[in-house]
């Protein structure tokens, strides 16, 4: 049987919120099959539970924020990408402030985190959502179109192509596909940062965004150039980030996905738009498990060394 899978042990971190600036600890917990993910507020004065779910998005400028009773956290995606690129089901997520700690601005440091946790096997089957007919958004058009598709593919692959006018982006990969039977998430997406210029950091803090972010958490430009001493940690990290947001997206359905993924100019606020409407057909996926582990597809059944 193809299992669940949840941390073996707890682990812990402290960082800032990327938009809010705020200190914040993060503690991810063991939790038994089929509570999937889920964030608790311990901040506030009787903790509320956050469960991931697509139709928990409430906000999704410049990061992915989920409600629930009354109670939110922001930017989850990273956190959520690095979940699903290991493969874990099952997971409390305390957090004493309203956002997810920015850490590295990749996924790196979260996939360091599980990893160092340890991965645990548990009883139950792994519950995939396989797509078995094509759902896609658009939105806007000519230089401002943007869409986001799922079709059926035997596997989980993802393709994202960036169009952004910029000295820096221009030379390097606008366009990247990763699919999981072939490439490996925590050497190949899993450290591309997120990105900002300069001049729209200075707009986002005017407006109370962005407070945490620095050099140290994102690639930052100016109108010509990356800023950052140390450069850029793969040569197409922009599109790379994409992929690491898209798969964190995605993963806010729930359950892992079996199918393929392709976007153009998406964003946040697109990937919920598209899971909301495959939520909507519901002959367009159904949910699967693999008694035998040998008939999963390549790359969905040994995401990570359990140990
Ligand atoms: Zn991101």
């Amino acid at each position: 049987m193809l299992q669940q899978r949840t941390l073996k042990s707890l682990t812990r971190a402290v960082g800032v919120g990327l938009h809010s600036g705020q200190r914040v600890e993060l503690t991810l917990r063991p939790a038994q099959p089929d509570t999937g993910i889920v964030f608790r507020r311990v901040d506030l004065p009787q903790p509320v539970d956050i469960p991931v779910s697509a139709l928990a998005v409430s906000d999704t400028r410049l990061a992915s924020t989920l409600s629930h009773g009354g109670a939110k956290v922001h930017t989850v995606e990273h956190l959520m990408s690095a979940c699903a690129g290991l493969g874990i089901d099952n997971l409390y997520v305390d957090i004493t402030a309203e956002e997810v700690p920015i850490l590295d601005g990749s996924a790196a440091s979260f996939v360091f985190l599980l990893q160092s946790a340890g991965i645990a096997l548990q009883q139950a089957p792994r519950r995939f959502i396989r797509i078995t007919r094509p759902v896609e958004v658009r939105e806007g058009q000519g230089a401002a179109e943007k869409w986001a598709r799922l079709e059926p593919y035997h596997g989980y692959k993802l393709s994202f192509e960036i169009d952004f006018r910029h000295p820096a982006v221009d030379a390097t990969g606008q366009r990247v596909e990763f699919d999981m039977g072939t490439g490996s998430y925590s050497r190949d997406i899993a450290r591309a940062r997120t990105f900002g210029f300069t001049k729209d950091v200075e707009m986002m803090r005017a407006n109370g965004l962005a407070l945490g972010g620095g050099l140290d958490n994102a690639i930052v430009m100016d109108d010509y150039k990356v800023l950052n001493a140390e450069g850029l940690r793969y040569n197409d990290e922009f599109v790379k980030h994409k992929i690491l947001d898209a798969m964190g997206d995605l993963y806010l359905l729930g359950r892992p996905l079996i199918g393929a993924y392709s976007a153009f100019r998406s964003g946040h606020a697109l990937n919920n738009k598209l899971l909301r409407e495959l939520l909507a057909q519901p002959d367009a996926f159904d949910l699967v498990t693999f008694d035998d582990e040998r008939q999963a597809p390549r790359g969905l059944a040994q995401l990570a060394p359990a140990w």
